[in-house]
């Protein structure tokens, strides 16, 4: 008998305070000549916050903040991409595989538009998948300036 493949959807969302002078990390890229910084314990990468909680949602596992709790000095300013294999090896274990995700990033600085390949091809290289099974997209708040990043992810798994 042929077995049906089953898919199930993830929604993710994270923010993070922008603050000047720190590194600013997103979506596994460093922002080089950015002059704000996500906060957060680990290098506060929203991007890939929201990915993994999308990701960990799809799968019916604890999020990402139960997982890699922040009072844990153990992941105190590690690289998020690190949460993000983490997130994987979790989703193969379940046998799952990711059939692509959607990603809106909400910030006034830094730009995300010209770096939206670089993204794709960072989170890609991490996840082990395609670039084409990632989709960025970033928006400005058109001045409300808002001090933040926000960001919404949304993946499909199957198996
Ligand atoms: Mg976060």
């Amino acid at each position: 008998m042929m077995s049906k493949k089953v898919g199930r959807v993830g929604l993710g969302m994270d923010s993070h305070r922008m603050e000047s002078g720190r590194p600013c990390h997103l979506g596994g890229v460093l922002f080089e000549d950015c002059p704000v910084g996500p906060l957060g314990h680990s290098d506060g990468d929203a991007v890939i916050h929201a990915l993994c909680d999308a990701i960990l949602g799809a799968a019916g596992l604890d999020d990402l903040g139960t997982l890699f709790p922040d009072t844990d000095p153990k992941w105190k300013g590690v690289g998020s991409d690190l949460f993000l294999k983490e997130t994987i090896s979790l989703l193969d274990k379940e046998n799952y595989r990711i059939c692509n995700c959607d990603i809106v990033v909400i910030c006034d600085e830094p730009k995300i538009g010209p770096f939206r390949e670089k993204i794709r091809k960072s989170l890609a290289e991490t996840m082990a998948i395609l670039p084409e099974q990632i989709n960025v997209k970033g928006k400005t708040t058109e001045g409300s300036d808002t001090g933040r990043v926000e960001v919404t992810a949304i993946v499909l798994i199957e198996r």
